[in-house]
Parts: structure tokens; sequence; C-alpha cells
């Protein structure tokens, strides 16, 4: 499987300093604030009021005092703050920025199969991770970050069967940890799903006592060699706990580098599986092309025009109600 490359090649060099201080100004003059998901390009982040994980960045969202809030992230993220601040203007720098996994869990496919289940007499919530569309999260019992998944998945009753879309491997992984069965929509992401395990096996092997971080979005292959498991802000928070120097192997979008080499420099951080090409030079695979479709420019422009806006759908009331009773109570 391969990756779409990234192409900026329509945008004018623009000095990325010179567009900061820009930024910054913009952010003022139109009483706005930036929020930036982790897998951002670091300059992006570097600029953010708030960074974090969908988790945190919802969060964030809702206590934001500016009326303008920019998401620098993808489609699905940018419509929950947009659902959880109804009164806010929430910007998108690239309204095109998808994600491969909501996209693999389309509105009228969840509907029909919700359907045949219930026509089957099967009794079942639906526990959809975060990355869905909203309006897919309108057909769904609750929403679930890698952050507080756990927490939701003991929250279903015990005599209801679950229906988990649209990530089967995350799916997989809180079978595993919750010991509920689950039915799990065959869905995944276009990045985690290109690690190799060979590779990371051979870096670990060059990297005497290395351990590897890896994030529940992986498969299963890869989750087993892994030391350590968690969603972007619990691999932060490991990272920070240990004191002493260490190499770390991260198998996740390979901007989280940045955020884990602020919070805890004394660590060195080699992406998976950027070190194992050939040439023995880093490759750019395991980024995300809908994330990197974030630019300085296009962050500078939607402040600037104050567009492209994400605009209220009918669908967003239904979702309002499950994203609310997920995330922030
Ligand atoms: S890294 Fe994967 S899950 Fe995250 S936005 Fe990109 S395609 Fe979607």
């Amino acid at each position: 499987m391969s990756l779409p490359t990234i192409d900026h090649s329509d945008e004018i060099y623009e000095d990325p300093l010179d567009l900061m201080d820009e930024i910054e100004s913009l952010k003022k003059e139109k009483d706005a604030t930036l929020l930036a998901h982790f897998y951002i390009d670091g300059e992006i982040q570097e600029i953010a009021d708030f960074t974090g994980d969908s988790l945190k960045l919802a969060r964030d969202a809702v206590n934001v005092t500016t009326s303008t809030i920019v998401f620098s992230g993808v489609h699905f993220m940018a419509e929950s703050t947009k659902i959880l601040s109804p009164e806010k203007k929430v910007l998108l720098p690239d309204l095109t920025a998808g994600c491969s996994l909501a996209d693999s869990c389309q509105f009228g496919d969840l509907d029909q199969f919700q359907q045949k289940l219930r026509a089957e007499g099967r009794d079942f919530e639906t526990v959809a991770y975060i990355n869905t569309s909203a309006k897919v999260k309108s057909l769904c019992d609750w929403i679930v970050t890698s952050g507080n998944a756990r927490e939701i998945i003991d929250r279903v009753p015990a005599d209801k069967e679950i229906l988990f879309v649209p990530d089967q491997h995350l799916g997989r992984y809180l079978q595993e940890v919750t010991g509920r069965e689950m039915i799990l929509w065959p869905g995944s992401c276009m990045v985690h799903e290109i690690f190799s395990v060979q590779d990371l096996l051979r870096a670990k092997k060059n990297n005497p006592g290395s351990l590897v971080l890896a994030h529940p979005e992986c498969p299963h292959s890869i989750l087993e060699v892994s030391d350590f498991i968690g969603g972007t802000e619990k691999l932060r928070q490991y990272v920070m706990s240990i004191k002493e120097p260490g190499i770390f192997l991260i198998a996740t979008e390979a901007n989280m580098i940045y955020p884990l080499q602020k919070s805890a420099p004394q660590h060195t951080y080699l992406p998976v599986p950027g070190i194992m090409a050939s040439s023995g030079e880093t490759c750019a695979c395991n980024r995300c092309p809908h994330m990197a479709k974030n630019t300085l420019q296009k962050v500078r422009d939607c402040l600037k025009y104050g567009k492209p806006e994400i605009e209220w759908q009918p669908y967003f009331d239904q979702a309002k109600e499950v994203l609310q009773r997920s995330l922030l109570q």
C-alpha cells in the first residue's frame, strides 16, 4: 500500500517566520484562537494556542473565548468543534483535508448495516471512533477517542452487543483491553496501516535498548511487538514519565515527534519506518497527506479571508447529543 504524495508545488514560497508573525497579528485582529492537532507540521504547532489529540482539543475548543476558532487538522475534527461550539465561527484551512479512516464508514452503509442487525434481532449500541463524519456520528450511541475509549466502553450496558466503527485495529485492541466482544467495522487508517513489522524489528535491532511506542490504530502485528500502546496524549505522558534518556521508535504519524521532543527533549525519537529506507535516508511515508494540507499559508489565508468555514448542517443536532454525552460528561 502506498500513500498519495504531498504536493505543495502550487504554493509560492513565503518565509515561514514572516508567515508566523502575520498569523500572530491576524489572530488578534480577527479575535481568533488557533488549535492544532499533534499530527500537524511543527511550525504550526509552534504558534497554536492549543495543541493536542482529538479529545483534548474538543474540550479546549469549548472553553475558547474568542469568536473564531481556526482548527488546523482535518474535516471531522473541525466539524466536531463546530458542533460543540455552535456560536463560534469555525475555520478549517483546507476544506478538502479529509481522513481515510472516516471515509471508510459512510452514512448509507452504516445505516443499512444497523438495520440488518436490528432485523436479525440483535440488541446493540454503536460506538464510533471520533474519526467519523458528523453524519455517521448522528447514527451512533457513543463517540470515543483513543484517550477515553476504555472508559466509554465501560459505560455500555453489559447485556448489549457493541458495534464498533470504523477502525478495525483500534476495535480489536479495545476488545483485548476491555474484554468486551465487538462487531468490528472493516475500516483502517492509511498511515498506520503502512508500517511493516520487518522494518520495525530491524530498526529495533539496529537501535539496541530502544522501545517501540505505537498508536492503537496500528495493525495487530505492530501492536504485538510494541512496548507501549496509547493515543497521542498518552504517548506524550509516557515519554515525560521516563527521566533517563532513551531511544523511542514511534509508530504513528511522523509529526507526533514534534510534541514528544518538546515535552521530553532528553530522548531520541525515530520515526517508523522512516529510518528503514534502503538508502538509509528518512522517508515521509508515515505522514498523513490530509493533515499535511494544513500549511502556514493556508492558516494565514483562512484567518485573513474568514473562510473556508464549517457551516451548520441539519444532522449536527443529533451528532451534538452523542458528542456531548461522550466527550464532555
Ligand atoms: S492519520 Fe489516519 S486517521 Fe489520522 S487523519 Fe490521517 S488518515 Fe485519518
